[in-house]
């Protein structure tokens, strides 16, 4: 469902994705592990097209992404993002930022997109707080409106970046369990993850990036076990 081939991305003289390949079939979780600074979240912005590429090729179930004749914002409904800063409007209620998109942007009917957006929220765990403003939840609970938004698109494929690493150790589960939730539904999930644990338990394949390249991949039984090249093993000594 999304093929990368030779992708290359510079910042200016910097080259920061040096030939970077990946295929994720329909259904599956990546998860794309890494020191600070390898480019994941460049990387995982290239897929819905907030960045350009210099060389290669990413196809989205097999629509060319860095092709200037797509609409983009098309692509950006069938690949839903989630970053780590939530975003939420503050002063809309978790019903109605996640109503917001469909409503203003696909047009659909208000009272079918309510419906939608109220199990929504109940799958990601939040009934009974439809009403509240983001203000009144807290960080993993938000996250997960965030995470519902996205959804409420209806898209094929979701990107996540980090989307764990500003909140508390207690609520860091909660989303989590959202996105397993999720990924038990058959939805394919990319996601940039410093959560060894998630990744070695929900993981259909995991990605160790280091300096704009893939050092190593794999499912994660091999990968933690048996990893080969000496930067993935110090980096997993580390965050072991
Ligand atoms: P982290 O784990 O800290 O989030 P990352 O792996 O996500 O790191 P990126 O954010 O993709 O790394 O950044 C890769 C490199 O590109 C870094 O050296 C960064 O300084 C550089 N970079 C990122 N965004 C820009 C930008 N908009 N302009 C110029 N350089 C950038
Ligand atoms: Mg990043």
């Amino acid at each position: 469902i999304v093929r990368l081939r030779d992708v290359h991305k510079s910042y200016g003289q910097v080259e920061v994705l040096r030939g970077i390949s990946m295929d994720v079939m329909k259904g599956e979780v990546i998860c794309i592990i890494g020191p600070s600074g390898s480019g994941k979240s460049t990387l995982i912005r290239c897929i819905n097209a907030l960045n350009d590429i210099q060389a290669g090729s990413i196809q989205v179930e097999g629509q060319e992404v860095h092709d200037p004749r797509l609409d983009k914002l098309a692509l950006r409904r069938k690949v839903g993002m989630v970053f780590q800063q939530y975003n939420l409007f503050p002063h809309k209620t978790a019903l109605q930022n996640v109503m917001m998109a469909p409503v203003k942007v696909l047009k659909e009917k208000p009272a079918e997109v309510e419906t939608r957006a109220r199990a929504l929220l109940k799958k990601v765990r939040l009934e009974g707080k439809e009403n509240h403003y983001p203000g009144e939840l807290s960080g993993g609970q938000q996250q997960r409106v965030a995470i519902a938004r996205s959804l409420a698109m209806r898209p094929d494929v979701m990107l996540f970046d980090e989307v764990t690493a500003a909140l508390d150790p207690e609520t860091v589960k909660e989303v989590l369990v959202t996105i397993k939730d999720l990924a038990a539904e058959g939805m394919t999930c990319i996601l940039v993850t410093h959560e060894m644990g998630f990744a070695r338990e929900v993981a259909d394949h995991i990605y160790f990036t280091d300096r704009g390249v893939i050092v190593e991949h794999g499912p994660p039984a091999e990968f933690f076990t048996q990893a080969k090249d000496a930067r993935t093993r110090d980096f997993l000594d580390q965050v072991l």
